[in-house]
């Protein structure tokens, strides 16, 4: 009879056992530590690394060796082969370690021809510059197994596919490809971290000088162009124009202010007409002159003044509010609020600044004063703006804004009774006008004919054109009293002409 062992004595036995496996040394712990064989750039020098402890153990051949523990996980290979088309496509840290201290041989072989009788050459292993500089590119690797080159730092440290890290073998305009894959911006981070790592490896011996002082030279590149494209936003907005034209091609007529603005300074900077070569020889798809970029830019830039500016006026610590709402083009209530505060600074003088910005609130229905309160209280709260260091307050005359019971004026009084209430002098004024206007019968039949006018005319300004133009303006109108009995449009024409006469009446307009 077969003897069935209980769950205790086989969870004993399973501990019994992976107990002796723990004890027992890794496998790599047998490897015998190997002469560097193969032609590497980097120097072999043991590293203090402690997380490259194996890197002086080696196996003697390049095929590739799995540990196989007892409970059939596969731990993957430390050592992979020569071959980049036979690494995997997530690379250990071990394997990276590896590699990267290896090294690997430039290939120079008769290359294989494809069906289309194109095929890889020694060539493609340099790239010359434009002044005629001629720069090793260390990073291609050839893969004799699949006849495809890879790029040796974007597939150990890059983590997006690229053909480059898949392996490339159509031959047909590489030298383009190899250009763009160069100068891109994934490429570079992989480069920085493959010198870095070599570097640390080799315990900061030679690294490659030329390949860094490109990289370099690019980085500088790139700042300069960040650099322009910041003051062509900060010229452009600063002037209030508009970015974009109807399209965003580069020598377009109609591709607005900053493109036009770029295509102009890169006439005279060498930077911009470096960017500009690049761009229409298509050696770069990296420009940072898309929509994106332009809005991103803005958004920038506009985080950054109103930080400064806040800094300002938490810097003078007492500071005034002027509130005020007005609905968009999508008809949506906007709050906004602008700071005044005064700073002195001794030896220059006296400095009153007043600082603008704006949010969206809430929809017109609610623009109550509470709910305005609450969310100039949010908004200081996120400003992190001490409310009792407020010494003013000014709002135009809607009633939910200056009445003492419920007002903001009201709300912000109970809060800080130091915060002074004055009512906006312009909102003031353009009150008094209207109520001037309605004490008069000139001044209410005026406003009535400019009504009447603008509504013929369909003009937004009647009263400059009547002040200057009133000669004009009557032969306008006997010109549409005949059109529109020619037309046979009776109550147009006597409309027009019951204003025409009326306008002849007016002594005040006609003494000029
Ligand atoms: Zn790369």
């Amino acid at each position: 009879m077969k003897k069935v062992k209980s769950g205790a004595t086989k969870r004993r036995e399973k501990a019994a056992a992976r107990e002796e496996i723990a004890n027992h040394p890794k496998l790599t712990h047998f490897l015998k530590p190997l002469v560097q064989t193969r032609s590497v750039s980097i120097p072999t020098e043991t590293t203090n690394n402690s997380d490259c402890h194996y890197l002086n153990t080696r196996v003697e051949s390049d095929r590739l060796i799995c540990e196989s523990t007892s409970n059939g996980i596969t731990i993957p290979p430390i050592f992979l082969s020569d071959d980049p088309s036979e690494w995997p496509d997530i690379v250990s840290d071990a394997q990276r370690c590896d590699l990267v201290k290896r090294g690997f041989k430039k290939i120079e072989i008769d290359f294989p021809y494809n069906l289309e009788r194109r095929r890889f050459s020694l060539n493609y292993y340099n790239r010359k510059m434009k002044n005629g500089e001629i720069f090793e590119r260390t990073w291609l690797i050839y893969s004799l197994n699949s006849n495809k080159v890879f790029c040796f730092c974007c597939k150990l440290f890059g983590i997006i596919s690229s053909p480059f890290r898949q392996g490339m073998n159509t031959w047909e305009g590489l030298s383009k490809k190899l250009k763009e894959h160069e100068t891109c911006s994934a490429h570079f981070k992989c480069f920085e971290q493959w010198m870095t790592l070599r570097k640390g490896i080799a315990n900061q011996t030679t690294i490659d000088e030329k390949q860094q002082k490109l990289f370099h030279k690019e980085r500088i590149f790139w700042r300069a162009v960040l650099e322009k494209i910041l003051d062509i936003t900060l010229f452009l907005s600063a002037r209030n124009l508009a970015f974009r034209g109807s399209d965003t091609a580069i020598g377009s007529k109609s591709n607005g202010n900053f493109l036009g603005v770029f295509e102009l300074l890169a006439k005279y900077n060498t930077v911009l007409n470096e960017l500009m070569q690049r761009i229409q020889d298509k050696e770069t798809k990296e420009h940072y002159l898309s929509n994106d970029t332009q809005n991103e830019l803005i958004r920038l830039l506009a985080r950054e003044i109103k930080s400064k500016n806040l800094f300002k006026v938490k810097k003078a610590k007492y500071y005034s509010i002027i509130l005020d709402c007005t609905p968009d083009v999508s008809h949506k209530e906007q709050l906004s609020i602008i700071l005044r505060s005064v700073t002195c600074t001794p030896g220059v003088g006296i400095d009153i600044s007043e600082n603008f910005s704006l949010f969206p609130v809430v929809s017109v229905n609610d623009t109550t004063g509470k709910r305005l309160f609450n969310a100039f209280l949010n908004q200081a709260k996120n400003w992190d703006l001490n409310i009792l260091d407020c010494r003013g307050q000014s709002y135009d005359n809607g009633a939910n804004m200056k009445v003492k019971v419920k007002g903001v004026q009201a709300r912000f009084l109970e809060m800080n009774p130091k915060a002074l209430y004055v009512p906006c002098a312009n909102h003031s004024l353009n009150l008094v006008i209207v109520d001037g206007a309605l004490s008069s019968i000139s001044a209410i039949s005026f406003f009535g004919v400019l009504s009447r006018l603008y509504t013929l005319l369909s003009s937004s300004k009647c009263v400059k054109p009547l002040r200057f133009y009133l000669k004009e303006i009557i032969e306008a109108l006997e010109n549409l009293e005949e059109h529109a009995l020619e037309k046979r449009d009776g109550a147009t024409a006597t409309k027009v002409r019951s204003l025409t006469e009326y306008i002849r009446t007016w002594p005040f307009l006609l003494s000029n």
